[in-house]
């Protein structure tokens, strides 16, 4: 097992990672952080959840220089929401440094974002829109800046906005170091990176390939704060003949393990900070079938043989759609399929998706006594599809408003092209543009209107909601 300590990482990060509670290098952070911490060129092929945003984040981090207050680090980013997440893992990762992280990105005023980075950011992290923009107001300078980080490069591709990541690529001293992720590698991506990266290591997660064995899935929504009572309630109504839930991290593991035991379960906990010991003896009595409730982070049960287990809870989830088949794709017993269950909280919609994708599956959504049916636990390739509606003129539309009209600029062909791009509609799909002084109005296809609102509110710029009927 890597530690984070013998990745080359200096001290304050250490720290700062002990502070966060991570354990053990994911397997993207155990291959890309060397490289890039000898000042290597990285492609990193990995998806949402995999810890990519540490995997560039750190090696960026280490390299920022206490005494210069000019953008040392850039990182670009599709999406807003993307944005503001890695913003804000780098400040936790970069908090012991003291590191100055600023956010830039679409659909918040400029203005305060230009203040932020006259009062410093040695590390910018911004949608590809709001870093042109603020490049051409001479707000962002880019020729100080040494280390670039593309993030989740093919949504940039699918959003349209490559060739704007090039021009801001050209902006930047030759000498730079550059690390570009991305779930996939379509062909555009692949020319980007010939151009623009100089010898890059490629670096991969790769699929897993299990025995296949068969589980019933099941994903449930909660909110951060009743996740432990969702639990309860949950092993109540499943009733486990030997259950195993993982968490993410050790404090996490000790807390939840509190919290079960306090409420009168057996229950034991599985994590790196117990003794050998200790760690030998629930996994013993675990593995005989004495204790009936295991809470365990994923590198602890790493030589636990689960295959005799009834359940899977995801309590947390999994950190790659690879741990997630990794973690379940031991539960089923020979002739007997096993049950899986995932919690999740809103925000992580997405890796959910990105979990069936990797994983072929739809998680069904729990209920009480719900059953579906077992499928084989296989890792397929993600396939890489551009969305692509065509204009059909015929069905239900539906009206959406977007914030901002005349008194703001905004022209009908700003709007149709901002649908366009951000969800791959076609230009006629967009009708009845009305732009008026303070919004605009715009239909577009019902069957479509749900992923327009979105993707072009996940984007820039554009604020847009369905309009109250
Ligand atoms: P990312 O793919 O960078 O968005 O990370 C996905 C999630 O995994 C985030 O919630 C991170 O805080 C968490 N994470 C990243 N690296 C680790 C690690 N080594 N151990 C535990 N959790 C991690």
């Amino acid at each position: 097992m890597t530690r984070f300590s013998e990745l080359g990482l200096a001290p304050e990060l250490l720290d700062a990672l002990r502070d966060v509670g991570y354990e053990a290098p994911s397997p993207i952070q155990e291959q890309a952080i060397p490289p890039l911490l000898e000042g290597l060129d990285v492609i990193g092929q990995a998806q949402t959840g995999s810890g990519k945003t540490a995997a560039f984040g750190l090696p960026m981090l280490q390299q920022v220089d206490h005494g210069e207050q000019e953008v040392q680090g850039l990182v670009l980013t599709p999406t807003r929401e993307l944005c503001i997440q890695v913003t804000q893992a780098l400040r936790a990762y970069g908090s012991r440094k003291g590191v100055d992280v600023v956010a830039v990105f679409g659909g918040a005023p400029i203005r305060s974002q230009q203040a932020q980075l006259r009062a410093g950011g040695q590390v910018v992290v911004g949608t590809v829109g709001r870093v042109r923009d603020l490049i051409s107001r001479h707000s962002l300078l880019l020729h100080t800046c040494r280390f670039v980080v593309l993030d989740e490069a093919d949504e940039m591709l699918d959003l349209g906005f490559l060739e704007d990541v090039e021009r801001i690529l050209a902006l930047m001293p030759a000498s730079r170091q550059t690390a570009l992720f991305s779930a996939t590698m379509p062909p555009p991506i692949r020319r980007l990176a010939d151009q623009y990266l100089y010898h890059p290591v490629t670096v991969k997660v790769k699929a897993a390939t299990l025995t296949v064995e068969t589980v019933e899935q099941f994903a449930l929504e909660v909110s951060p704060r009743e996740k432990a009572d969702a639990l309860v309630r949950l092993l109540d109504a499943e009733r486990p003949d030997q259950a195993i839930v993982f968490v993410r991290t050790k404090i996490r593991c000790e807390q939840l393990f509190r919290v079960l035991r306090d409420r009168g379960l057996n229950v034991k906990a599985l994590h790196g900070d117990m003794t050998q010991g200790a760690r030998d003896g629930v996994m013993i009595s675990f593995k005989e079938g004495r204790l009936p409730l295991l809470v365990a982070t994923d590198v602890a049960a790493r030589g636990l043989d689960i295959s005799g287990v009834s359940h899977v809870i995801n309590f947390d989830v999994p950190t790659s759609p690879d741990g997630y088949v990794h973690r379940i794709g031991r539960t089923a017993r020979v002739g007997r399929s096993g049950r899986a269950i995932t919690l999740y909280e809103r925000r992580q919609r997405r890796e959910i998706e990105a979990i069936e994708r990797h994983a072929g599956v739809k998680l069904a959504p729990w209920v009480k006594d719900a059953h579906v049916a077992p499928t084989p636990i296989t890792a397929p390739p993600r396939r890489h599809s551009k969305p692509h509606v065509s204009a059909d003129g015929e069905g239900p539309v539906r009206k959406l408003i977007v914030a901002g009209g005349r008194a703001a600029g905004l022209e009908p062909s700003d709007i149709i092209h901002a649908i366009t791009v951000a969800s791959g509609l076609d230009g006629e799909a967009v009708r009845n543009v009305r732009v008026l002084e303070r919004f605009a109005l715009v239909e577009v296809p019902e069957k479509d209107a749900d992923r327009v609102v979105e993707r072009v509110g996940a984007s820039e710029g554009l604020r847009i909601e369905s309009a109250r009927r």
